[in-house]
């Protein structure tokens, strides 16, 4: 194709604000699939995403427009995750466009999830089209929203587009903007070929698919490519687009976007931001920014059903073939049996696969607390990464502990303020600066990420009434004074619910934990102390006293063999009980107390 007839680019929303829909639109004014074909919308295509509204898989579609101009053009929209914690894979698909329609819910005006996109997509010397959307909404304010964008975000919104995705109002005058106003993407056809790749997934048919970004020379079926960050060499077996059905094509030229597929059996050897040239005569010089993407927090995965354990390898096995961010390997708790520490990328990706495990695969699972990845430099010069707090070496032997931070922006109706504030303050925030844009407050917050990775998050949502929006990234590793705490259930530790904590949270935590686990753990026939510990100091208890004995009578009364029938009938029935030196827990105990952290 043609430089000039081609359009590079990506939406920008925060949540709700319509992203989708309009993409819907686009491809249905386009031609791209039939009424029938169109289903209800295209681009999430996974139950999980439909149900959040996010994208977790970036999609891309190919439409081919016939401008006023009288021109066909081939419009190339990227689809980007909408979440923080895939900040890397966005950035990659924005460095694979040229603008952006940034779409903005004319009643809600713009958010702070909005305010990062459009950042990295100026960074990214985009041309970013305003389109102010649910323009038929009877609390749509678009001139006010008009004049946020300029002010908030200092683009030129005088011709913003006005739209209705749902209505369909305003969807050729989006058209027309991208063509007009978005500049076609520049490339060399005859230089060595060099593409990013941008996305790559698993499907079962095909092998691993690859989506890439051509910037010069022909990508064609039958060449013989390398990855140069990767190291390996594979055979094109085919090339072609969505549209969005796949469509085989005979080449992929400069400026195109498209899919190639190499036979290739895994997704991490597709790697992200990596660049795809020819085994002869290919380009010398790799893409910049390129970057190998590390998960950030971790978490033990265990059955309940211990006889669940081949079940679960088999099913992360199975995850893993799609999404080479998150890693495990096999570990066994004390209390809760042979499991896997699994590493994700962030909170949000931890709940995803958490929750793919359970839904898709049908697995009842018990997730042990979220950890932070810790450095520590030990007293004989070395350093440790710690990902887990069961690994935690003897404190003496600790000279230094550093633990992650984050730069949080925090967006809200300032009537929320002064509790987000707070919020924040509790966590060890160091508050950087606040403004007010008309009768809203933008404030950013230095935070340790281990104080977030708890129930920030849903704290933050549940103050605002879930107006507050917030957004994260990482800056970097802090010294810390961080002690380990062990939760004790009748004397003994409980493996999966210790944690790495700041000495001047220690005590807070461990009595919210203590007081949540009384609530929670059933009663027993003899009385349980339930404590909280820093090495053999005692920071907070709790006793669960011991039920009536008229009662347990009944329930454990007669000979040792009936006992042990009903016990075992128990068993059964209580498979989502787990036992710490006599004392059943059952496994709502564990998420609720780890919820709160
Ligand atoms: P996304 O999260 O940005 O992808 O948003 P969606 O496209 O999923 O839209 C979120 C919700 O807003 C859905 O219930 C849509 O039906 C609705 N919606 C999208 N566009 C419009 C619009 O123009 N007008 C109205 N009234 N609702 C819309
Ligand atoms: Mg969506």
């Amino acid at each position: 194709t043609d430089l000039a007839l081609i359009r590079n680019f990506s939406i920008i929303a925060h949540i709700d604000h319509g992203k989708s829909t309009l993409a819907d639109r686009l491809i249905q004014r386009t031609g791209g699939l039939t009424e029938r074909e169109m289903s209800a919308q295209v681009l999430d295509n996974m139950d999980i995403e439909k149900e959040r509204g996010i994208t977790i898989k970036a999609q891309t579609v190919r439409l081919n427009y016939t401008a006023k101009d009288g021109l066909t053009y081939e419009l190339n929209l990227m689809d980007t995750p909408g979440h923080v914690d895939f900040a890397y894979e966005v950035s990659r698909s924005l460095a694979a466009c040229e603008g952006a329609l940034l779409v903005v819910d004319a009643a809600q005006g713009v958010e702070a999830q909005t305010l990062a996109n459009v950042y990295q997509s100026i960074e990214h010397d985009h041309e970013i089209v305003p389109v102010i959307n649910k323009i038929d909404l009877p609390a749509a304010e678009p001139e006010k929203v008009r004049t946020e964008i300029e002010d908030i975000i200092g683009i030129d919104a005088s011709d913003a587009v006005m739209a209705s995705a749902k209505s369909g109002i305003g969807i050729d005058e989006v058209l027309e903007a991208i063509v007009t106003k978005i500049p076609p993407p520049k490339g060399e056809r005859d230089q060595p070929l060099k593409a990013m790749l941008v996305d790559s997934w698993y499907d079962p048919y095909l092998g691993v698919v690859i989506l890439v970004r051509v910037i010069d020379g022909v990508i064609k079926k039958g060449l013989q490519v390398k990855f140069m960050q990767g190291g390996t060499e594979h055979l094109i077996d085919r090339v072609g687009a969505f549209t969005p059905k796949r469509v085989d094509l005979p080449e992929l030229g400069p400026g195109e976007i498209g899919f190639i597929t190499a036979q290739i059996k895994e997704v991490e050897q597709a790697k992200v931001g990596d660049t795809v040239t020819t085994v002869k005569n290919g380009a010398t010089q790799a893409l910049p920014g390129y970057k190998e993407v590390q998960p950030v927090v971790f978490c033990g995965l265990f059955p309940v059903d211990a006889n669940d354990f081949e079940k679960l390898r088999e099913s992360i096995g199975k995850l893993r073939l799609n999404d080479a961010s998150f890693s495990f390997e096999m570990e066994s708790s004390a209390a809760l049996g042979f499991g896997f520490r699994c590493g994700f990328l962030g909170l949000l990706h931890l709940e995803i696969i958490q929750e793919r495990l359970s839904r898709e695969y049908d697995l009842d699972l018990i997730t042990t607390a979220p950890s932070v990845v810790y450095r520590l430099s030990m007293t004989d010069g070395t350093i440790k990464e710690l990902h887990n707090p069961a690994d935690m070496p003897d404190p003496v032997k600790i000279a230094e502990m550093e633990e992650p931070w984050i730069k949080a922006t925090i967006y809200t109706p300032d009537e929320y303020l002064g509790s987000i504030l707070k919020l924040c303050q509790d966590r060890r925030g160091i508050q950087i600066d606040l403004t007010y844009i008309g009768g809203r407050a933008q404030v950013t917050y230095e935070l340790p990420l281990n104080e977030v990775v708890f129930d920030f998050y849903d704290r933050l949502k549940s103050i605002s009434r879930g107006y507050a929006s917030f957004d994260y990234e990482q800056i970097g590793l802090r010294e810390g004074d961080l002690v380990m705490m062990n939760i004790l259930v009748n004397n003994e530790p409980v493996d999966a619910l210790s944690m790495i904590v700041h000495r001047s949270q220690a005590e807070a935590r461990g009595r919210g934990l203590v007081e949540r686990l009384k609530e929670l753990i059933p009663r027993h026939m003899f009385k349980v102390p339930i404590q909280a510990a820093i090495g053999a100091k005692v920071i907070a208890r709790e006793t669960i006293s011991a039920m009536r004995k008229d009662v347990t009578a009944k329930c454990y009364g007669g000979d040792i063999s009936r006992k042990k029938k009903l016990l075992d009938k128990q068993k059964e029935g209580k498979k989502r009980m787990r036992e710490y030196g006599n004392v059943s827990i059952p496994q709502e105990a564990f998420i609720a107390a780890l919820r709160m952290g």
